[in-house]
């Protein structure tokens, strides 16, 4: 077994890794950028080097700088976590020719499965089914549209090089496709410097459905059975569980024989995700699964796979690079019981989803309920430069029912703010009837947004505790003034108001013990609700909205749709700003005519930049 490594990595992940080689007594190297000097990764490692400033481009995803840091230290080998470099051929082969482990698949197998389309040829030729569609070499825009005409609508254009979601568009009719051609190619050029893409035919009912593979060094591959990843907003996967529901025994030994043949197919070491796209209008069928990828690294979210297994993969990962078989065969794994996460974010669903950058003040789950793989503690700020996810929450139970259970209870009583995140969001898609159902499709968040993406109302109790709670013990001002007595029930109302500019009256009870207090935070739902008086607040701002568009992060204005003079309407889009890796639309927030337009396409932006202004006339 190896006796140190460095993990070219962060967050998460970076401490995923580093706690299960700390448990193998193997000694541990962090790498940081100028962002991550005080990351929780850095405490946890036995050793920490730093690799450069915040942009990825010029710390994370510097080969050379990693392997340096290798040297540097005597770390034996490197492990890339997932996304960075992971994928990266041509640094596993670096990392090879320096000299030291590199813990994932050999380069030629990362290779071979790099590009979408060269993986669906190699996968066909292996006997595994691929999702009907054109994967040829001609780019030409009227080939691809010939071909896309030829698939029948809808397809989905894919970028060769895309990933975690991105470079993907769906064409609903002939009409929309060259559009749609255009942005998936300029986002693909962008974000993977390679625009070649894929047409493949959009199955309806998609369920994705993915197997957990592991290969040694001695030619052993086995399978971990399937995770269910079809919750998904925006082809990125919301909730995860493991295994898929509505599997049967038959049609997972066909799917799971078929993960090997793949994997097997690419001579594949270490941990391997082959996913699948399933039409799942009438059930799982085998005959109705076919290969989509393969993510040559660990997953996200591999712990669901850990739960139902008892598997450590990290530690299967840090043997196998190590030369040493398989800890298990195939005959030995098992599913035992439902394993279920959601990733925990720092964003806004009732804004798009916008990234919420800002502190982690309070960061509190029930940890015996739900185990918390996180890199960040109370106290930290979740950096702009990177993906904004704070944690993943999973748990396991004996049946799916109690896994779901046991997730809305543990992000109900659980509290992370004042950054805004997607916990009630999720709260809400875990307790949807379809969901719960079983008939899950990677449709089912989009097609309820709305309801999904709402924030409901308070509980008409959580605002009596919270109203008792900013009075205190009837020494505030509320006892004091007007002469009214508190104790009388329900004769007296108070006022509060929440971050989100909403106000709500309750009637008053029992006062509570304590001082009076300023604020406090009601947890329902996952929604984290910061009140206060409404007359500290000088009450809920109710006016029209500003026709000010601001720019909501830093980031880089992709595109103006607009000039100065033009009239728009309410919800129509203004400008793309492309601020963490990711394109944000900024739309008229009522009718009215463009006042003044303060950008082009390309320009760098500050946040609360005054992009456009949009005035009533
Ligand atoms: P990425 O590499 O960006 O993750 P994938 O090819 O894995 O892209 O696809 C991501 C998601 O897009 C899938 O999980 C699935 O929901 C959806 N998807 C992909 N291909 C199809 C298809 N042919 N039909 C319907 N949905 C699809």
């Amino acid at each position: 077994m190896m006796k140190s490594v460095l993990i070219a990595n962060r967050g998460e992940i970076a401490c995923r890794v580093i706690r299960t080689a700390r448990r193998l007594g193997i000694r541990t190297v962090a790498v940081y950028s100028d962002a991550d000097a005080d990351a929780l990764h850095i405490r946890l490692a036995d050793e920490a080097v730093h690799i450069g400033p915040a942009p990825t481009r010029e710390s994370y995803l510097v080969g050379d700088k990693i392997i340096t840091a290798a040297k540097q230290t005597g770390a034996e080998a490197i492990h890339p976590g997932y996304g960075f470099l992971s994928e990266n051929a041509e640094f596993a082969q670096a990392v090879m020719d320096a000299g030291l482990i590199w813990v994932g698949p050999l380069p030629k197998s990362i290779t071979a499965m790099g590009l979408k389309d060269a993986a669906k040829k190699l996968m066909a030729d292996a006997g595994v089914p691929v999702t009907p569609g054109y994967m040829g070499e001609n780019q030409e825009l009227d080939h691809l549209k010939a071909e896309a005409d030829k698939i029948g609508y809808p397809v989905l254009i894919k970028a060769v090089a895309g990933g975690g979601g991105k470079g993907m568009r769906l064409v609903e009719q002939a009409a929309d496709f060259l559009d749609a051609l255009a942005s998936c190619k300029r986002e693909a050029a962008a974000s993977f410097g390679n625009d070649h893409v894929l047409i493949e035919k959009y199955i309806l009912s998609p369920r994705h459905i993915e197997v957990q593979v592991f290969g040694d060094s001695h030619g052993n591959v086995v399978h971990l059975f399937e995770r269910d990843c079809s919750l998904q907003r925006r082809h990125q996967k919301v909730v995860e569980e493991a295994p898929a529901p509505g599997m049967d025994e038959a049609t997972r030994a066909e799917l799971c024989a078929a993960a090997v043949r793949a994997a097997k197919a690419v001579d594949y070491q270490g941990a391997g995700t082959i996913e699948f796209i399933a039409d799942g209008s009438e059930g799982l069928r085998a005959d109705r699964i076919w290969f989509m990828e393969m993510n040559t690294r660990l997953q996200v979210e591999h712990p669901v796979t850990e739960e139902i297994t008892g598997v450590d993969l990290v530690e299967w990962q840090l043997r196998a690079a190590s030369g040493e078989p398989l800890p298990k065969r195939q005959d030995e794994l098992s599913i035992n019981g439902w394993a279920m996460e959601v990733r925990l974010y720092a964003e806004d669903p009732t804004k798009g989803f916008l990234p919420s950058i800002g502190r982690l003040d309070v960061f509190d789950y029930p940890d015996h309920l739900v185990r918390v793989d996180t890199g960040v503690e109370e106290g930290a700020e979740i950096s702009p430069h990177y993906d904004p996810m704070i944690a993943k929450l999973i748990v396991h139970g004996d049946t799916r029912e109690e896994a779901i259970a046991d997730l809305r209870f543990a992000l109900d009583e659980g509290e992370c703010g004042p950054l805004i995140t997607n916990a009630g969001f999720l709260y809400r898609v875990l307790g949807d009837e379809q969901f719960a159902a079983g008939t899950v499709d990677t449709g089912l968040i989009g097609r309820k947004l709305e309801e999904l993406t709402t924030r409901p109302e308070p509980s008409v109790e959580g605002l009596e505790m919270a109203a008792a709670a900013l009075i205190g013990g009837g020494r505030g001002p509320w006892a004091s003034s007007a002469g009214l007595r508190l104790n009388a029930p329900g004769k007296r109302q108070m006022r509060l108001a929440d971050q989100f500019g909403r106000d709500f009256t309750v009637e008053l009870g029992e006062p509570m013990d304590g001082p009076p207090r300023r604020e406090i935070a009601l947890n329902e739902g996952g929604e984290r609700l910061v009140l206060k008086p409404w007359r500290a607040v000088g009450g809920a701002d109710g006016g029209v909205g500003s026709g000010s568009i601001l720019a909501p992060m830093p980031g880089k204005v992709i595109a103006v749709e607009v000039a100065a003079g033009e009239t728009v309407t309410k919800g129509q889009k203004l400008l793309t700003l492309e601020a963490m890796k990711m394109e944000h639309s900024l739309t008229a927030p009522f009718d009215g005519v463009v006042q003044e337009v303060n950008c082009t396409a390309g320009d760098q932006v500050q946040v609360d930049a005054l992009l456009a202004k949009i005035d009533t006339e």
